[in-house]
């Protein structure tokens, strides 16, 4: 380490990025920082595995800079405890090594955006540049979504297949269409639980970190466990890449929103898991889709809606969400279009719920702060739309639970998608349904106590009342809605004997909700 350092280049916990132009060549000049902080323990209540992972990936991130030539300065929670936040660090740092410019890369969070592009530094020149990490540079962001406008994935999803040449053949979708949704819908029969692979998992050792958590007596959520499951370097990142492409890929797309308890692998099933490798962009999405399609060339077979379905999700999801993210912060943290209010029932905390699917979906997130897609949309966030739960409830058990959760991504996909709480921007409609839908993608409603076949009985399934509860409190909202306009038709098809029975029998379970 030298005494003075003319560059400060501050590197954040979401920032791991090996390929970023800035790490291409060693500079003597150049110190780069890597600093755990207080300020991002405790902005929300984490689980106890996303802090550790987060950790963990940041100090392996640090030595491998450090092997590669470059002066990596890593500070843990026990160096950084003195001062208040990152701006006091990044003030004590420039003033210790005589730094004359401070640059950073820009932010994914809209808090840090703030943060950083306040920070006042004596004499210091200030340069943010970007994370070089998306498709989408920042800046362009723009040119593809605007303030306060619903804008339709599958139409942003083909325009960027389009720029990107990604499965096209000259301007037209490989395989003829751009979507393959409904060959994507299946459900698992009995033999095909057998066949789930057992999921790659990692072992790294994570016993010194949570001392230092507990030692800072820092508040976390969820299992603990003393190896972490999940890939902290690029080197497993890469290896769980690979497992995916062989493994998993072939059958991804048929299963994506496929549920199970039947089988012990039922957390991983046929996803890729490697989320957290993106958003700490430990694997970069297009390095992530070019592998995925490679595969599928190389695997006679495979189908076209296997790697369609993946490719969809990184190129058309996540990059959507990102625009409506930074072109709708901060109001969107705000939005209730809905006015929920309810609290969160404390079983989003401890797993005991008579609820086999939400029993199912919430101990998996407690034990591995993972779940999949549909459980998080279709199970925990079906079940707080329909019960009304106040959003900032919602979002913060979602930006705690999970090892993803990063708020450029959970966000949009929890108030917008999730909650429809703004209003359409995410998406057309709500994604409201009974327990039917569970049922058809699922073999949860088997062994729940309750029967989902059932309406208004005391033992009848809550999604089933709850679902026509929540149709019936918002129609005015949703009746002129194309998508939706039939279930109303449905609805007063039936007799009103029957209505204002399913509705009493969602009044007692929100009355009740924390005994379901
Ligand atoms: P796979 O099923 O293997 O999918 C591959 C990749 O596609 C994912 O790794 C992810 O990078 C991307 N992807 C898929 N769906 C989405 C989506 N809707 N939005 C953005 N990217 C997507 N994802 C996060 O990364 N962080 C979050 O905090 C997060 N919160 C969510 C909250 C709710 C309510 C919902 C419904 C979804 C959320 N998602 C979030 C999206 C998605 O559930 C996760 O990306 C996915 O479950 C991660 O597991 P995987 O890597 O095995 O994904
Ligand atoms: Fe969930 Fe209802 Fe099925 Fe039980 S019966 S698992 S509550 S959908």
């Amino acid at each position: 380490m030298n005494k003075s350092y003319q560059t400060l280049r501050l590197i954040l916990g979401d920032q791991l990025d090996h390929s970023h132009s800035w790490f291409k060549t060693p500079d003597d000049s150049i110190l780069y920082v890597i600093a755990e902080l207080h300020q991002e323990t405790a902005y929300v209540k984490h689980h106890i595995q996303k802090v550790c992972a987060f950790f963990a990936a940041m100090e392996a991130f640090a030595s491998e800079l450090s092997e590669a030539g470059h002066h990596a300065l890593h500070l843990n929670l026990d160096d950084t405890t003195e001062y208040a936040g990152l701006d006091e660090l990044l003030s004590h740092l420039a003033e210790r090594f005589s730094i004359e410019r401070f640059e950073y890369q820009q932010p994914d969070e809209f808090r840090l955006d703030q943060q950083l592009g306040s920070l006042a530094l004596d004499n210091i020149e200030i340069n943010k540049v970007d994370s070089e990490h998306f498709f989408i540079p920042f800046e362009a962001l723009p040119q593809y979504f605007k303030k306060n406008q619903s804008h339709k994935m599958e139409m942003f999803y083909r325009k960027l297949r389009r720029e990107q040449n990604l499965l096209m053949v000259k301007d037209q979708p490989e395989g003829g269409q751009w979507n393959f949704d409904k060959d994507n819908r299946n459900k698992f029969k009995p033999d095909d639980i057998d066949e789930i692979p057992a999921p790659l998992v990692f072992g790294q050792d994570v016993g010194s970190i949570i001392q230092r958590l507990k030692r800072h007596e820092v508040q976390t959520i969820g299992e603990t466990t003393d190896t972490l499951l999940w890939p902290i370097t690029r080197e497993a990142s890469l290896e769980l890449l690979n497992f995916f492409c062989e493994k998993l890929l072939p059958r991804f797309g048929t299963f994506q929103d496929a549920m199970t308890n039947q089988s012990e692998h039922k957390w991983s099933l046929y996803h890729s898991r490697l989320s957290f490798s993106l958003n700490t962009k430990l694997l970069s999405p297009r390095e992530v889709v070019t592998e995925a399609i490679s595969a599928y060339r190389h695997n006679d077979d495979m189908t076209l809606s296997q790697v369609e379905g993946f490719v969809r999700q990184i190129l058309g999801w996540r990059e959507f969400v990102r625009g409506i993210y930074w072109l709708n912060m901060p109001e969107y943290r705000q939005l209730n279009h809905l006015e929920a209010q309810r609290p969160l029932p404390e079983y989003f905390w401890s797993g005991e719920t008579k609820m086999n699917c939400m029993s199912e979906a919430i101990n998996q997130s407690l034990d591995h702060a993972f779940a999949h897609h549909i459980q998080r949309l279709m199970i925990t966030g079906t079940f707080s739309l329909l019960t009304g739960i106040d959003p900032d409830q919602v979002d913060d058990w979602y930006l705690g639970i999970y090892l993803d959760a990063i708020e450029w991504v959970e966000l949009p996909n929890t108030r917008g998608m999730s909650q429809f709480a703004d209003g359409g921007l995410v998406a057309t409609k709500p994604y409201s349904a009974s327990g039917n839908y569970i049922n058809k993608m699922s073999d949860y409603c088997k062994s729940c106590r309750y029967k989902v076949s059932k309406k208004t009985d005391s033992d009848a399934c809550p999604f089933n009342s709850l679902y026509w509860h929540f149709m019936h409190r918002h129609r005015s909202q949703f009746e002129q809605n194309p998508r939706i306009g039939m279930v109303y038709r449905n609805w007063d098809k039936q007799p009103a004997e029957n209505r204002s029975l399913t509705l009493a029998r969602a009044e007692w379970c929100l009355e009740n909700i924390d005994q379901l």
